[in-house]
């Protein structure tokens, strides 16, 4: 399987139960089906002691050409862009049927991402569990990045809600 970006031989890396496949020239990484949540279930730097390490800064991005329109590393089908989450600017490159191709530091900017909004919703959650202010409870219900909030939070969230009303 070869580089979408730069044609380059990718190499397997595993992470625990994962397998991903990096780019040893553009630092790009290749995440088969599941792989992307399962890889960012770690924290930041607990993936920067894994062979994943290079692609969480982007210091390799001169060698490749960030405007063209990339193929499926597994079916050579184009992939297509989307964003992340809507409070989130990355854009990834996704293959439906195949996984997920992150360009160098997109890892990187993405655990940032997944790291600030746990600690703003684990503050939430404290203030909201002292001063059962409902409020702030229904702002952040209605705020675009509920529906990206891991699915403990939102469990959490309703039943401080429906406890005390
Ligand atoms: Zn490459
Ligand atoms: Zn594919």
């Amino acid at each position: 399987m070869n580089c979408p970006r730069c044609e380059t031989a990718l190499k397997g890396v595993t992470i625990e139960d994962s397998q991903v496949h990096a780019c040893p020239n553009c630092d790009g990484t290749w995440y088969p089906d599941e792989a992307l949540g399962e890889v960012t279930d770690f924290t930041f730097s607990e993936l920067k002691e894994t062979e994943l390490s290079p692609s969480l800064v982007p210091d390799k991005l001169a060698r490749v050409d960030l405007d063209k329109a990339i193929c499926c590393p597994q079916c050579g089908k184009e992939m297509a862009r989307y964003t992340y989450s809507m409070t989130c600017r990355i854009e990834l490159d996704e293959c439906s049927e195949h996984g997920v191709w992150l360009d160098d530091g997109e890892l990187g900017t993405l655990m940032q991402y997944l790291t600030e909004l746990d600690k703003r919703v684990s503050a939430k959650e404290a203030s909201l569990a002292t001063s059962r202010n409902f409020e702030t409870l229904a702002e952040l219900s209605r705020s675009p990045s509920y529906y990206s909030l891991p699915t403990n939070v939102l469990a959490t969230l309703n039943s401080l809600y429906n406890r005390d009303r």
